[in-house]
Order: C-alpha cells, then sequence, then structure tokens
C-alpha cells in the first residue's frame, strides 16, 4: 500500500484557519493562515510538540517519516547525498551544497 487517498478539498472563500477573513480565489488561506492553523492544530492536538505529532501517526525514530514521503513520492532524494526534500527543496539544497562541486569541476 502506498499513497493514501485524500478528499479532495474545495477553498470556500473564507479562511480555513477559523479567523473568518475572506480568501482570494482558489485559496484555502488568507497569506501566512495556513501556518497558523498548523501551528493551532499542533498546539490543540499534540502540546506544540512534532514529537507527539509524528508518535500519534506511528512515525517515530525506528519509523522515517521522511522515507515515507518519498515513498509516497511527494519528496524526493537527492542524487547526489542522502538529503530528501519536497522537489524545490531538492533544487535549493543542491545550488547551496553542490555547486561548490560543480564549480570546482571547471577549475
Ligand atoms: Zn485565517
Ligand atoms: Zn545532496
Amino acid at each position: 500500500m502506498t499513497t493514501k487517498p485524500l478528499p479532495d478539498l474545495t477553498p470556500t472563500g473564507t479562511c480555513w484557519c477559523g479567523c473568518a477573513k475572506k480568501t482570494g480565489a482558489g485559496s484555502f488561506f488568507a497569506p501566512g493562515h495556513d501556518k497558523v492553523a498548523e501551528a493551532a492544530l499542533l498546539a490543540a492536538e499534540y502540546g506544540s510538540s512534532v514529537a507527539q505529532l509524528l508518535h500519534g501517526h506511528g512515525y517515530g525514530p525506528g519509523h522515517s517519516v521522511s522515507a515515507r514521503a518519498v515513498a509516497e513520492g511527494a519528496w524526493q532524494t537527492c542524487p547526489s547525498c542522502d538529503y530528501v526534500g519536497a522537489p524545490a527543496s531538492i533544487v535549493n539544497h543542491r545550488k547551496k551544497a553542490h555547486a561548490a562541486a560543480s564549480a570546482t569541476e571547471q577549475g
């Protein structure tokens, strides 16, 4: 089993953090409010502890959540090292971590 089916969600025009602000077309959140909602969820359900969040979903030091993200196809592994992250993070990581190496190849 791989990808857990997620329901299709539709923006409603009101911020999903619960602040009742209007949002732009196609947006679930007012700017930055996705982070507010994420932090509020963590606080309300997990005592603001990411360790509790992970444990609550069956993850921890013996069951890597980042490996799961890669297995789900949501994240990727850097071709040059064991860094994992979202595709955009991989691009940034490769620029920072591996740009020096490729630059020295020219000289
Ligand atoms: Zn909001
Ligand atoms: Zn790398």
